[in-house]
């Protein structure tokens, strides 16, 4: 953490020196442009120094968007990775606290166990009912102790599997705070959505073209309700895999929920978006899928998709509606099939295969 840095003598330097910073380079001196020359000047993060030394080099101005960038690449990053410690950390000691409750009760256990054993052979000796009844007392007695500590570690057990609940939730968020989806480890809807605005604003400053691919997972229910959920995600994580791989340079992958995806593609035209899109479906049609708890051969899976060319100053809303319009198209068309959206979003153009 940077407050580590700014005690003392050297505090009041720093400060002084990213102040100066944000001056010499006109940005808004705001929290995260002061976090980040504070970064910069107390050398805490090499990897930011390294590009902003670099950008400097090159002559690059250090305006507000490119602070901000910056903050978000490597300073957010400190920041979850430092949540992750710290989720990791506690989890490490709630298993060890359970470890240590589970020794001791074994240890009790094989302390029951030896009074019983010597209870047995006490009950050979036992004369008259005096020495029954002693017997039979310390024997209740350690049953009911026994049964005490088994609630006491039943006790701690569900409230270990709270706190593991809670830092699952926490790490969840911290997932989705860092754009990925937990299931599949591709981009989220928030990456998808902060790509698409900058892929968008370049376009309409006159840059090239940028393409859209919806894809969704056909008849995705029958998969679980016949293979069950884990197989399920398994083909989810399987067509994620494929999109991947057939992205072109430059193309975010996202799920943007359930079993649907999207590819965008910056410098792409239909025609292009097209190609990919079928070869991505054909590529899915083709793999063979073993289920792995069974060694089993599920059904084949397909996907539909639309494809939609982005028109120049359309909202991303827009845009979307079309590709979705496309996909849908393809599912009425009887799935597994590729459809382009037409500019007024009927998504009935060309459909290939
Ligand atoms: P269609 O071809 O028309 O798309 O049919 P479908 O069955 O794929 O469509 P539908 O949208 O009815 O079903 C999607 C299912 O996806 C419903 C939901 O239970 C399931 N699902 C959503 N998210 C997940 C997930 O993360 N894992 C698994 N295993 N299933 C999911
Ligand atoms: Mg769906
Ligand atoms: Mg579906």
């Amino acid at each position: 953490m940077l407050s580590r840095y700014l005690t003392g003598e050297n505090g009041y330097r720093l400060a002084r020196a990213a102040i100066a910073s944000l001056e010499e380079h006109g940005c808004t001196p705001n929290a995260a442009a002061y976090e980040l020359f504070l970064a910069y000047h107390a050398n805490t993060n090499p990897a930011l120094r390294t590009e902003v030394d670099r950008l400097l080099n090159n002559g690059a101005t250090l305006s507000d968007h490119v602070c901000n960038s910056l903050h978000d690449r490597f300073m957010g990053q400190t920041d979850i990775s430092n949540h992750v410690l710290k989720a990791g950390g506690q989890i490490a000691r709630e298993i060890s606290g359970v470890m240590e409750g589970l020794e001791n009760a074994e240890a009790r256990t094989r302390a029951y166990g030896a009074q019983l054993e010597q209870a047995r052979s006490d009950l050979g000796s036992a004369e008259n009912p005096d020495d029954m009844r002693n017997l039979v007392d310390s024997l209740v007695g350690a049953t009911g102790e026994m049964a005490r500590q088994s609630r006491e570690l039943e006790e701690k057990l569900s409230q270990s599997a709270k706190e593991v609940q809670t830092l699952r939730s926490e790490l969840e968020r911290v997932q989705v705070e860092a754009g990925t989806d937990a299931l599949t480890g591709i981009a989220n809807r928030k990456v998808f959505e902060a790509r698409f605005a900058e892929l968008a604003a370049a376009q309409d400053k006159g840059g090239r073209p940028v393409s859209v691919t919806m894809a969704d997972i056909d008849l995705f229910k029958q998969v679980n309700d016949t293979w069950g959920h884990q197989t399920g995600d398994q083909v989810i994580r399987f067509v994620a895999s494929i999109l991947q791989r057939h992205a072109p340079q430059g193309a975010l992958v996202a799920r943007l929920g359930g079993e649907e995806f999207a590819l965008l593609m910056p410098n792409t035209e239909a025609g292009q978006a097209m190609a990919v899109s079928d070869a991505v479906r054909k590529a899915v049609e083709t793999k063979r899928l073993i289920r792995r708890s069974s060694n089993e051969e599920l059904g084949r899976i397909t996907v539909s998709l639309g494809v939609a060319q982005r028109v120049r100053g359309e909202t991303r809303d827009g845009f979307i509606e079309r590709a979705d319009g496309a996909l849908y198209a393809s599912k009425r068309g009887g799935r597994n099939q590729v459809t382009l959206a037409t500019v007024d979003g009927r998504g009935a153009g060309a459909a290939a295969a």
